[in-house]
């Protein structure tokens, strides 16, 4: 079954299309095995978490909107998943907010770096980073420190979707502002982010994308506020108060009830 071919009505269209979209990524050589398996676990906690932007969550990307306009060198990592999932959202995204895009992977081959960059410029990019890999990210194995000099290890501010817990702590350690997008508030990247988004990247790139378009014209303080309110402790707890308290009951059922 092709996307076009998934039947709008379903009611499981979007979590059809998105399986998918991964799916497509490994046949194109994009996503690597294992990227199938992070999905599925995304999509259990997208299902607890009842497939919706949480407020917390929503606070969290307007606090990533203004964390990125205050950047001097924001750069958005790609990996396997977020290509598959995400091409224009993410190109887009980094248009508004001005950030280089740098394809960045846990299980890095140059030719899978390649075809993500081809990817991302067929959905509009105009300068993909990260085959130059003369930088790194001090702490980790070489294969998975590896980075770009003028992408990610110069950067002030970095935003990391669905990035490994190690990778996400040495870049921590580097002194960066983290910007997380992690559907499960327990995963460690999540938790040593400056900004955690708990919420499906698919909702989360567009919704940032969005703040920050609404936010272009705030002063350097209004900025910052947004940034200082922002709590990521919070943020982390309100996300799990979500999956732990909530209710398969949806509102239909509710409605029946009555
Ligand atoms: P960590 O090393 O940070 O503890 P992990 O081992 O829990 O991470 P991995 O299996 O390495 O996680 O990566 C998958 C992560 O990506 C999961 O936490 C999963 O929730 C998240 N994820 C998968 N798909 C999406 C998506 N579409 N949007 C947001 N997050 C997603």
């Amino acid at each position: 079954m092709t996307e076009t071919e998934i039947p709008e009505d379903h009611p499981r269209y979007a979590s059809l299309v998105t399986r998918h979209r991964i799916e497509a990524g490994v046949e194109k050589g994009i996503t690597s095995k294992q990227g199938l398996i992070a999905q599925g676990r995304g999509e259990a906690f997208d299902y607890l978490l009842g497939e919706r932007t949480l407020p917390s969550a929503d606070a969290a990307a307007r606090a990533a909107a203004a964390a990125l306009r205050l950047a001097d060198h924001p750069v958005i990592s790609v990996n396997g998943n977020v290509a598959a999932l995400a091409p224009s959202e993410t190109v887009d995204f980094a248009e508004a907010v001005g950030a280089d895009l740098e394809v960045n992977l846990f299980n890095h081959t140059d030719e899978r770096v390649r075809r993500i960059a081809d990817h991302l410029r067929d959905h509009g990019a105009d300068e993909v980073k990260g085959l130059a890999g003369d930088g790194e990210i001090p702490g980790l194995d070489h294969a998975r420190g590896v980075v770009d000099a003028d992408g990610i290890e110069s950067a002030d501010v970095v935003v990391v979707p669905l990035e490994d817990g190690d990778r996400a702590a040495a870049l921590d350690a580097m002194g960066k502002t983290e910007i997380v997008i992690d559907l499960n508030p327990g995963s460690r990247s999540p938790r040593t982010a400056d900004v955690p988004i708990i919420d499906n990247l698919l909702r989360a790139v567009p919704n940032v994308t969005d703040h920050a378009r609404d936010l272009a014209d705030a002063t350097p303080a209004e900025l910052e506020r947004i940034v200082d309110e922002f709590d990521p402790d919070a943020a982390l707890d309100a996300a799990e108060a979500a999956i732990r308290d909530g209710s398969f009951a949806d509102e239909a059922d509710e409605t029946d009830a009555e």
